[in-house]
This record gives C-alpha cells, structure tokens and sequence, in this order.
C-alpha cells in the first residue's frame, strides 16, 4: 500500500515503515524517491518524537560485508489506532500499533441503533480504554456495512436504518479524534492489503460471503471506493436465468444464492420449515445444520455463485490473488470443484489460472480491518504536526 504523492516525507516514512516493517535509509530513499538530505530532515524530527528507533547494525561477520548500514523502524507504541466494527446487533473493537500488532480487543452489544447513542458509546469506550490501558489513542477507523462517501458520510447504512449520516464528523466532535469511515469489505480489504494475504500483492481482491456478499479490490496500491462509495457491491449481481429471489425480487442474483438470508430461504424449502439465517450461519462460520447432507444441493449452488463472482473479478481485473472469506467460506470450502469449475468457465482462454486462497476470520478481525484505516490519516496528522511545531 502505498501513500498518495500529496503526502508529504514524514507521512511517507512512516507509512513506508509500516508496511514494510524495518528497513535503512537507502531503502527507504529508493523506495520513497527522496534524497538522502530530504530524508534526514523528515527522519530526524521522528526520531527525537519518540516515533522512530535507529537500530545498531550487528557486527559484519565478514570484511567484504563492509560498513552495517543502520535501520530505521516504528517504535512499537508509536500510535494506538482504534477500529471499531459494527454489526446490526454488536459492536467489535481493536486497538493496533501502526504495525498491526494488536493491544486492546473488546466487543459489546450496541446500546442502541441510533446514530446519537452509537456515537456516545463509541466516545465512552475510547475513553475506558485510554483510562484502562495509560494509552492515549491517536484515532479512529469505524467500518459497517455501508455505502461511505468522503470517508466520513455514511450514504445508507440499510441494517441500521442510516441515511446521509455524517458519522465521521460527529465521532470526531465527540472524541476529539481524527476519524475515518469506510464499507467494512473495503476496511477488511484493506487491512488485509497492510498485514494480510494481500500484503505485496497487486491487484488484489477480496470476496466475503457471510450475512451478505461483498467485495474489495486493490489496485495500483489503493483500494477503490469507486464514484459513489458503492465499488464492489455485487450483492445483486444476476448470476442464474432461474432460482430463487432475493428480498429485492432479482431472481438468481448473488445474495439470493449464497448470503445467510438466500441460504436459509432455500434451506428452508428443503427441510419443509422455517429456517433462520442464523440457524444456518452463526459468527464463527458455518453451523452444523448447514452442513447437514439435506443441504448439499444449496451449498453446492452457494459455492458456484461465488465461483462466478470470483470468474468475473478474474476476467476484469486479472489479480494477482483472490482471497475469499467471510463466515461462510466454509460452502466454498465443502464444495471446492463446484466453485473451480465456475471460476473456469469465466476464465479467458489465454489467461492461466488464478491463484485464489480461502481463509477464515473472525468479528475481531473486521475491528482491525477498521483499525488499519486510521494509519495513514495517523502519518498525515504527525506531518501537520511537525509542520506546526517548526513554523
Ligand atoms: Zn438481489
């Protein structure tokens, strides 16, 4: 991941450091295209802050390795970002160094749906937390299930009932906190791009399925957001001419086929009564009725969708990997063939086969995903620091 060109050399060694963990001046010069003196003067303010340690090299074991060269990293509590996640019922916390190393997690039920009482309860929790651990925070990353414009402005946030919901604004009001909103797909996504699976990878993409479908793409080292937030919403993507409908009346479209609410439709159908979602996906995955032979024919259908989905991302953006997750990766896991064979047939001829991994993941890691976000507002607010002291 990489920082925009706007930011300036501070921002840029530490995002740098962040991402890549440990690494000497000529690296970080190369990488960041600095000179040597440019990154002495954004280097030597975040040393004497506390934010940077200069390693000692270790001795040269022989004569021709020459002069060590010294190396610059993060200083382990150089920031302590909060990521929150929220659900329709619960909200998911973590706290992170700038490294992805993880220092607080908690989870607690929402006290309310309304934006007023979230923003209050989110404000209270940073507040036990800064209390509790002698930590002060040095911001926020909140990601929902939501269309997020600006990084603030939830557009519709549907499971909460929020429209035009500048949330953003209002946490930072409350906290006194830089704060950063985004679609917690793309939070996810994120995060994975920083300390995950994706970490170098470019493009790279994420399919989750769980209560619904969603998708992040990296590209040219951001993850896209798209025009209107809404990049990568392919919940109602058709994807079979017959079958069920999904709660808009699409017949065939991805949630229809492969979200909790779609499965237990179907589910429901098969064993002649009413199934809930979550009797068939709980928060850690797959429940064992799920699993349960009787459905076989439904998950079997579920992993196909996600196969189209992921052909479709393969034949758009060609990634480098597809990583696909979620609380109900384990239907793409039983029926594996089912899901190859429709990422086959998306293929193009002359392309080779994509690499794609699955991979399980809890609510805790969604609050980093969140927490992940915060990092580089985090880089541009010890930039606007350090301009601030010197002028
Ligand atoms: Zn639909």
């Amino acid at each position: 991941m990489e920082a925009t060109a706007a930011a300036g050399p501070a921002s840029r060694v530490l995002l740098r450091l962040a991402a890549a963990g440990s690494r000497t001046r000529t690296d970080l010069a190369d990488h960041l295209g600095l000179s040597a003196p440019t990154l002495s003067r954004a280097v030597r303010p975040l040393i004497e802050d506390g934010l940077l340690l200069e390693d000692e090299p270790s001795a040269p074991t022989t004569a021709e390795a020459g002069r060590p060269a010294k190396s610059l990293r993060l200083a382990p509590r150089a920031a302590a970002l909060l990521g929150i996640k929220l659900t329709a019922n619960d909200l998911y916390a973590q706290v992170i160094d700038p490294l992805g190393s993880a220092l607080v997690e908690v989870s607690e039920p929402l006290a309310s749906r309304d934006p007023d009482g979230v923003v209050e309860q989110i404000a209270g929790l940073s507040q036990r937390i800064e209390r509790s651990t002698g930590m002060a925070l040095s911001g926020i990353g909140l990601s929902l299930g939501a269309s997020v414009v600006d990084g603030t402005t939830i557009a519709v946030a549907p499971f909460l009932g929020w429209r035009d919901e500048p949330i953003g604004v209002r946490l930072r009001q409350a906290t006194g906190l830089d704060t950063i909103v985004a679609n917690d797909v793309r939070a996810f996504t994120h995060a994975e791009a920083w300390f995950g699976l994706g970490h170098g990878v470019d493009p790279f993409a994420l399919l989750t399925l769980g209560a619904g479908i969603g998708c992040g793409l990296v590209i040219g080292g951001r993850t896209i957001a798209g025009a209107h937030g809404a990049a990568g919403s392919i919940g109602h993507l058709p994807l079979r001419e017959e079958g069920p409908a999904c709660e808009m009346g699409h017949v065939g479209c991805a949630r229809a086929l492969a979200a909790a609410p779609g499965l237990a439709h179907r589910a429901s159908k098969v064993l002649g009564r009413r199934v809930s979602p979550e009797e068939i996906v709980g928060p850690t995955g797959l429940t064992e009725l799920a699993l349960d032979p009787q459905l076989a024919g439904v998950l079997e259908a579920a992993s196909d969708a996600a196969g189209r989905i992921v052909g479709s991302i393969v034949a758009l953006v060609d990634p480098e990997l597809v990583v696909v997750s979620g609380e109900s990766v384990g239907l793409v896991e039983a029926h594996r063939q089912a899901f190859d064979a429709a990422v086959e047939r998306a293929r193009h001829w002359s392309a080779p086969p994509p690499r794609i991994l699955t991979r399980s993941f809890s609510f805790g890691e969604w609050a980093r995903g969140a927490a992940a976000l915060a990092i580089e507002p985090w880089t541009r607010a010890v930039e606007a620091g350090l301009r601030g002291s010197s002028a």
